[in-house]
């Protein structure tokens, strides 16, 4: 749908994450002046999760943490909007902000996921590593146990065994426990009380750590984080905290800090209209197009990718942000006429952060891990 007078078509663009930035860039450097470029979010900043288990251990440079949108877009005919979408109309292709209405011409959704929140009762504490409020408060956690083991051996000459749970051993629970374990050690070795160290603990429900990984990446892993004095608890179902314990099948184990890291759900907390379930997030077919509305593309996290038939994880990243380039370049096929191409949604290298400055890459079956793996995940993660 044209706008009256104006033969460029309208593409709306809803969350500036990974995918949803790459994609409007592309947009602005590829299609401009054919396509007028709107974005949405619903703050002003880019937020690199993928660092954020360092900003426990390092000081990583606030811009690596929150890019503002506004530099990354800089130069480019891009209308950003930092508003929350409220609703989506697939029907009339519409959407609506608190204060406004707006027609698209394709609409691509990038609104990313949410935390599967563990359940507790009211008396019991969890901690979320995407939010940097809870963030702030594990830090705290980790200063505050560290000064108890010390205040603890200076009275009696033992330390206090604090237990940091971290439920979930995905790439996420890993990268944190490693964190966890580096910033408790660093506390406890300034307050020269590191000879009885707080526990740190993995819950895993799973038989290994990374389950869709390789098994020997997953026991090498294991191994790695077991001689860095973090527990791993495997086939251990945690099923809801309460009165800050894990309740497991069989028994209830204190945690004085729980971190849930147990994987995410789409995030399409809004109205959404004509595009049917969205449960699963929004079905795509291989162009990543809306398989019940052809104007409707979604990408990252919040696209639900059923058509692909490999057992691996596409809530990455880099999953993201090829499927924001492939999808601009499609919009340009779409609109000159041509094929759209495909999404080879194709197991993409696993990177692990396993300290400051050793990481693990695993690809195909092979794995490495050592500076070089550690140094190329940072440099991944600043520039992507
Ligand atoms: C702690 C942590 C560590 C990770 N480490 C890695 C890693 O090492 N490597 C890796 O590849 N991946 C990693 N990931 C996963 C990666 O961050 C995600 O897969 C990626 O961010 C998904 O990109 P996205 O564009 O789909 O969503 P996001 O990057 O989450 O962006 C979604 C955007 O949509 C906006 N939005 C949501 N709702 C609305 C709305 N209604 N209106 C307007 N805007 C809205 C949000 O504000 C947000 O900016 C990690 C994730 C976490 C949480």
């Amino acid at each position: 749908m044209g706008i009256i007078g104006n033969p460029r078509k309208r593409v709306v663009v809803v969350g500036c994450g990974f995918g949803g930035a790459s994609l409007a860039r592309r947009l602005a450097r590829r299609l401009d002046p054919l396509v007028e470029v709107v974005a949405f979010d619903t703050g002003p900043d880019l937020y690199n999760y993928t660092v954020l288990p360092r900003t426990l251990v390092e000081s990583v440079p606030q811009r690596r943490v929150t890019t503002p949108l506004a530099d990354l877009f800089s130069g480019l005919p891009i209308r950003l909007r930092i508003e929350r979408v409220e609703g989506v109309d697939a029907d009339s292709a519409t959407l609506h902000t608190r204060h406004a209405r707006l027609q698209y011409d394709y609409l691509v959704l990038a609104t990313g996921s949410r935390a599967i929140p563990l359940q507790r009762d009211d008396a019991s504490d969890v901690l979320y590593p995407k939010s940097a409020r809870h963030l702030n408060r594990l830090r705290e956690h980790i200063s505050r146990s560290a000064a108890a083991a010390a205040e603890q051996r200076a009275r009696d000459g033992t330390g206090a065994a604090n237990r940091f749970a971290i439920v979930g051993g995905g790439l996420t629970g890993i990268e944190f426990a490693v964190a966890v374990r580096e910033a408790l050690d660093a506390a406890l070795a300034r307050r020269h009380a590191s000879h009885r160290r707080p526990l740190v603990e993995i819950f895993e429900q799973g038989s290994r750590l990374l389950p869709a990984s390789p098994e020997r990446f997953s026991l090498h892993l294991q191994a790695r984080l077991e001689a860095a004095g973090i527990g791993v608890r495997l086939n251990t179902q945690v099923h809801r905290v309460q009165e800050q314990s894990l309740v497991l099948d069989r028994q209830a184990i204190a945690a004085d800090t729980v971190l849930c890291c147990i994987g995410t759900n789409p995030n399409l907390r809004f109205d959404i209209r004509g595009l049917g379930d969205t449960l699963a997030g929004i079905r795509v077919n291989r162009c990543l197009q809306s398989t019940v509305n052809e104007r409707v593309l979604a990408i990252g996290d919040s696209a639900d990718l059923a058509y692909r038939t490999g057992h691996f994880s596409t809530k990455f990243a880099s999953q993201a942000i090829r499927q924001g380039k492939l999808v601009a370049e499609n919009i340009g096929r779409l609109l000159s006429g041509t094929e759209m191409r495909p999404y080879h949604c194709d197991k993409l290298p696993v990177g692990v952060m396993l300290g400051t400055r050793i990481g693990s890459f695993e690809f195909g079956g092979w794995y490495y891990t050592g500076r070089l793996a550690g140094s190329l995940k940072r440099y991944l993660e600043m520039h992507w």
